[in-house]
């Protein structure tokens, strides 16, 4: 009945802090190489990055964060960083014959390897450590990856599969956010058509303050408001490019407020067609969103660990909590949306498994963005209802709270960006209705 692979894994004993496959149940979705792959990485991650999750967000030296993301480098996690749920082999070579983590055959890697890698990597409970090393080169690269000509990808992408330069994506200014088609940092070209000159601002740059590289929607025409006329520019940090840390809630991420200022950028850093970046945002959204989900339901499975083992620690009123039956129905509550969060999830990551890239982004688009703000009001609650039951500790940094106390805070850091929830739930719908009863062999 059970997997015959499930003997692979070590597991937590607390229940629900393990997904059902993770436990040993039948699943049918999971293959030895993603048990095998799972099992490396939850050692790796407990060798290399728990300890240092706790003090993450306090450390100021760069070059200790640096350190940490050469460790990514050095591991070969920085191909599947870029490149997502499938690296086809014109990358790896492009990265000099970078093995991926885990010894995954790169022909073998799948929607599945990448939803295992960010979360296990979010059971550290940081979405410092996760985005700071992984979400600047996942956004960041996946327009070059996806869109980009070939020549352009031959002279980034060497140094950025191995951690030589690193880049982010720079879409979100001041006054355009949710609505992207209001950017208004313009590109102009030279009268002898050679380079671009760039001015605008952009804000929350993840990892933007180590970026060698921005991934940058400009408008080369058309005005804030207009789908058409906005492109995706490489700006390579140079003269006029400035970058500021910014002061966030949940910190580590490296967010960054750029000002460009007549920033000279060559012609050939276009991504694709001019004017057509619209589209290359949307398409890359549904990578972004769909990593975000994985991080939010790790976080809660992270949650529910921790308040059960206090739950049958804590002593109050002569009975350890969990004897309560309050007790047990709060966490009754966070398991049943956690197993139903994990379901739709893993129906998710299967479907778009079986597509092509255009097909995915048509008829799951909607599907993962409603699925992206459930995720997020799920994490927000069973954050919330761990950390009553954790009483003062739950509000105490370090110690046995400490990863509640730190998601808790991360809640809205989940919520907000790559689409927040309102948005995200009107997205939903709209795409539904104008989706519904397409044919996919059709796309
Ligand atoms: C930690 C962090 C990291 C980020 N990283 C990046 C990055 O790497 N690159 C990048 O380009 N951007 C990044 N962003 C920006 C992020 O994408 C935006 O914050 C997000 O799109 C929301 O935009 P906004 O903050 O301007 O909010 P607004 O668009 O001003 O929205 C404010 C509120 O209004 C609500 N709202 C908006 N429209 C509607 C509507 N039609 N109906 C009902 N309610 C609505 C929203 O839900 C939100 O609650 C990051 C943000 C954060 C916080």
């Amino acid at each position: 009945m059970a997997s015959p692979h499930a003997k692979l894994l070590t597991r937590s004993k607390t229940p629900f802090a393990e997904a059902p496959w993770q436990q040993g149940l039948p699943s049918p979705y999971y293959k030895e190489t993603h048990y095998r792959f799972r099992e490396w990485l939850k050692k790796w991650v407990d060798d290399n990055l728990m300890e240092l999750a706790d003090e993450w967000e306090e450390i100021e030296d760069d070059a200790k964060l640096a350190k940490v993301f050469q460790l990514f480098a050095k591991e070969g996690f920085l191909l599947p960083f870029a490149l997502g749920v499938r690296v086809p082999q014109k990358f790896v070579d492009m990265a000099g014959g970078q093995k991926l983590p885990g010894g995954v055959p790169p022909g073998e890697w799948d929607n599945f390897h990448d939803f295992i890698l960010i979360d296990e990597l979010a059971r550290t409970a940081s979405n410092g450590v996760v985005m700071g090393n992984y979400g600047g080169l996942a956004y960041g690269a996946g327009p070059i990856v996806h869109f980009a000509s070939e020549g352009l990808q031959k002279r980034l992408l060497p140094d950025i599969l191995t951690g030589k330069k690193r880049i982010s994506l720079a879409i979100t200014e001041p006054s355009a956010g949710s609505d992207v088609a209001g950017v208004s940092t313009v590109a102009k070209l030279s009268d002898d058509g050679k380079h671009y000159v760039v001015t605008g601002l952009k804000k929350w740059i993840t990892n933007g303050i180590w970026s060698d590289f921005f991934t940058t929607a400009v408008r080369t025409s058309g005005k804030p408001g207009d789908q058409k006329g906005i492109s995706f520019l490489v700006i390579p940090r140079s003269e006029g490019v400035r970058t500021t840390k910014m002061k966030m809630q949940s910190a580590g991420s490296g967010t960054t407020f750029v000002e460009f200022d007549e920033v000279k950028v060559p012609a050939e850093n276009l991504i694709g067609k001019e004017g057509e970046a619209f589209k290359y945002i949307m398409w890359n959204f549904l990578h972004e969103r769909e990593t975000i989900i994985y991080v939010a339901l790790r976080f809660c499975r992270v949650c529910i660990e921790d308040a059960t083992n206090h739950a049958n620690r804590r002593q109050v009123f002569g009975k350890k909590l969990i004897e309560q039956p309050v007790v047990r129905y709060n966490l009754a509550n966070m398991a049943r949306q956690t197993e139903a969060l994990q379901a739709w999830t893993e129906a998710i990551v299967y479907q778009h498994s079986k597509m092509t890239t255009n097909q995915a982004n048509i008829l799951l688009g909607g599907n993962t963005a409603l699925l992206k703000a459930h995720a997020a009001i799920v994490v927000s609650d069973i954050a919330r209802e761990a950390g009553y039951l954790m009483g003062g500790t739950g509000l105490t940094k370090g110690g046995i709270a400490a990863r509640i106390e730190r998601i808790y805070r991360e809640v809205n850091g989940l919520a907000t960006p790559g689409g927040s929830v309102a948005v995200m739930l009107d997205a939903g719908v709209r795409q539904a209705i104008k989706t519904v009863g397409l044919d996919p062999s059709k796309l």
